[in-house]
């Protein structure tokens, strides 16, 4: 047994010498100290061996499996800091590196011109009120003069809840509400996200945001409509706007118009933009009809009003040169990056 248990030393010494890592005196400690290694095994063995020898060979036993444990305690000690200076060593830090660029969240372009808008008209009197989203036909076209037939009240164009409750088809909706509950002067704008059933192309989609502008006052006259509108689209543009405007026609405004401004992409030359026409279109204005202003309980012998409408998008396309309506609502960081601080 005893040159048994010198091999086994020697057998030691030797793999001891030829770990080169502290994964190798792992593997050897469970190798040699295991429950199944050759040292409990001796252990064991013990039990078969003559009696007198058996406390010396204990011992001997007992100094091997000591002395193996220090050995690879030591070694494995030395292993850890040549396997550590050469981990630090690979890894050397290069302060020349870019960093990691993370990027901050921010306001969606349309909010942050809404947000601009909203500053202008505020800037200049008006207060901020807000209409349902979810209306009734009678606040979103009847108490508009909407005839009872008009198209606009179509399943094509409006989204019908039921027969009586629609998704506002615009922010115009607010007029009623406003005129019931307030008297003359009345200065109030009315932001928002309007529904219409239209087909999604680069120039329509089903849902957009309506900035609607309201006075009701004595004494309003067209002109105010005319240098109020003049003085809006000059500050949201930033410069000197010349305006013009054509007869149209909405049922809520008695005279109706639509308002261009001078391309401010071509100063009225002709580009793609305008369409070559040197003017952009902006909105559908008007003085209050007469009929909408008695519905809501307001003399219109008395009192006159001006409304207008613009839509975010649009105003945003124009000013920014954006062909395709449907680039605000698809999500491509590309295009949303574009415009980091359009407000002040
Ligand atoms: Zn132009």
């Amino acid at each position: 047994m005893k040159e048994q248990i010198e091999k086994l030393s020697k057998q030691f010494e030797a793999e001891l010498t030829s770990a080169q890592s502290t994964k190798d005196l792992d593997l050897l400690k469970v190798k040699y100290l295991g429950r199944k290694g050759p040292i409990q095994s001796l252990m064991s063995s013990l039990r078969d061996s003559d009696p007198t020898e058996r406390p010396l060979l204990g011992k001997i036993i007992n100094e091997l499996k000591t002395t193996i444990q220090s050995q690879i305690e030591s070694h494995h000690e030395r292993l850890e800091s040549v396997e550590l200076t050469s981990k630090l060593e690979g890894e050397k830090l290069d302060v020349t590196l870019p960093g990691k660029c993370r990027h901050l969240g921010r306001k969606h372009p349309l909010t942050q011109m809404l947000d601009e808008v909203i500053d202008i008209l505020m800037e200049m009197g008006f207060t901020v009120e807000y209409s349902p989203e979810i209306e009734t036909e009678y606040y979103n076209y009847g108490g508009l003069n909407y005839p009872e037939d008009h198209p606009a009240r179509d399943m094509q164009d409006t989204f019908y809840l039921d027969a009586e409750t629609l998704l506002r088809s615009h922010t115009t909706n607010i007029q009623q509400h406003i005129m019931e509950n307030a008297t003359p002067p009345i200065r109030i704008i009315s932001p928002g996200k309007c529904y219409r059933n239209e087909t999604i192309t680069a120039r329509s989609h089903v849902f957009f945001h309506q900035v609607d502008a309201l006075y009701i006052d004595e004494n309003v006259t067209f002109a105010d409509l005319l240098a109020t509108q003049e003085a809006f689209y000059q500050k949201l543009f930033n410069e000197k706007i010349e305006i013009r405007v054509r007869p149209s026609y909405f049922p809520f405004v008695e005279p109706g118009m639509e308002v261009d401004i001078r391309c401010t992409a071509c100063a009225g030359n002709g580009c793609a933009i305008c369409k070559h026409t040197g003017w952009l279109e902006v909105c559908g204005a008007g003085m209050v009809h007469p009929r909408v202003l008695k519905e809501g309980g307001i003399n219109p012998e008395r009192y006159a009003g001006y409304a207008w409408g613009m839509g975010i998008e649009r105003l945003f396309m124009l000013r920014y040169g954006v062909s395709d309506i449907r680039l605000f609502t698809e999500n491509d960081t590309r295009f949303l990056r574009q415009f980091p601080s359009l407000s002040k």
